[in-house]
């Protein structure tokens, strides 16, 4: 890992003041208030003390995307109460790495991968929520199943006994403009609904995590209650 200079605590507390200003604002917008939208910091390619950083400010919330990366960095993490949400692709045979030191996965995407984290989880005696991943843009390279796939995930999901599921993620195509971020976070937030009607004994369907850095408080208008911020908490990635 690179050692780099913290940023200077005024420029990470103004970035924080900020977005919990604009979160604040949205959340009012759609008739809902601060307390209900999760701000998650995203922690890819930033250095171990500015995440402990934003901790010290009050984030209670990691979300991180690469495993090797995050079995380097938590040793070193100054977690207290802070939760911590896998939200990178997850490939089956990393899950008992990782497992034991997440709260959560938010990027399940196929059924092979659900039963994994049950095995998995269940020989730790541990249950885990999980929000399944949908490709809305119905992207070829992108992860996430696609909208028509989720009923049968959903339902393979649901039987698991060491799986609760919780909601969704999605990662509308990049570039967007406003409108076209709306259609999506809009399509994302049908299907939200739609599968916390459906809602099982082990479910429990109440996150709806989309919107980063460009289009958060779109997504926050359309229904999301976590949004997942990098660039414009910690600065522009390497
Ligand atoms: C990197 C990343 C983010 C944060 O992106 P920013 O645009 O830097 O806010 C959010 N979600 C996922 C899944 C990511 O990989």
């Amino acid at each position: 890992m690179r050692e780099e200079p913290s940023i200077p605590d005024w420029e990470l507390q103004e970035n924080i003041r900020e977005i919990r200003e604009r979160v604040g604002a949205a959340a009012v917008k759609s008739g809902r208030a601060f307390e209900d939208i999760s701000i998650m910091a995203v922690t890819k390619t930033v250095p171990v003390q500015r995440v402990n950083q934003v901790i010290q400010s009050g984030i209670t919330l990691l979300g991180e995307n690469r495993v090797q990366e995050y079995l380097e960095k938590y040793p070193l993490y100054e977690k207290k109460n802070c939760s911590v949400h896998f939200i990178g692709r997850l490939q089956t045979n990393k899950v008992r790495y990782i497992v034991d030191k997440i709260d959560m996965v938010e990027s399940v995407d196929s059924i092979r991968l659900a039963q994994e984290l049950e095995k998995r989880c269940a020989a730790l005696e541990k249950t885990i929520g999980v929000l399944l991943e949908v490709n809305i843009g119905a992207e070829p390279t992108k992860s996430g199943i696609l909208p028509e796939d989720l009923p049968e995930l959903m339902k393979t999901v649901a039987i698991l006994p060491h799986l609760r599921l919780s909601g969704l993620m999605a990662i509308p195509p990049a570039g967007g403009k406003e409108e076209e971020n709306r259609y999506y976070f809009s399509k994302m937030y049908d299907l939200f609904l739609d599968i916390q009607a459906k809602n099982r004994d082990n479910s429990d369907v109440r996150f709806l995590s989309m919107g980063m850095s460009n289009d958060f408080e779109t997504a926050i208008a359309c229904g999301a209650n976590i949004v997942r911020l990098g660039t414009i908490l910690f600065g522009k990635r390497k």
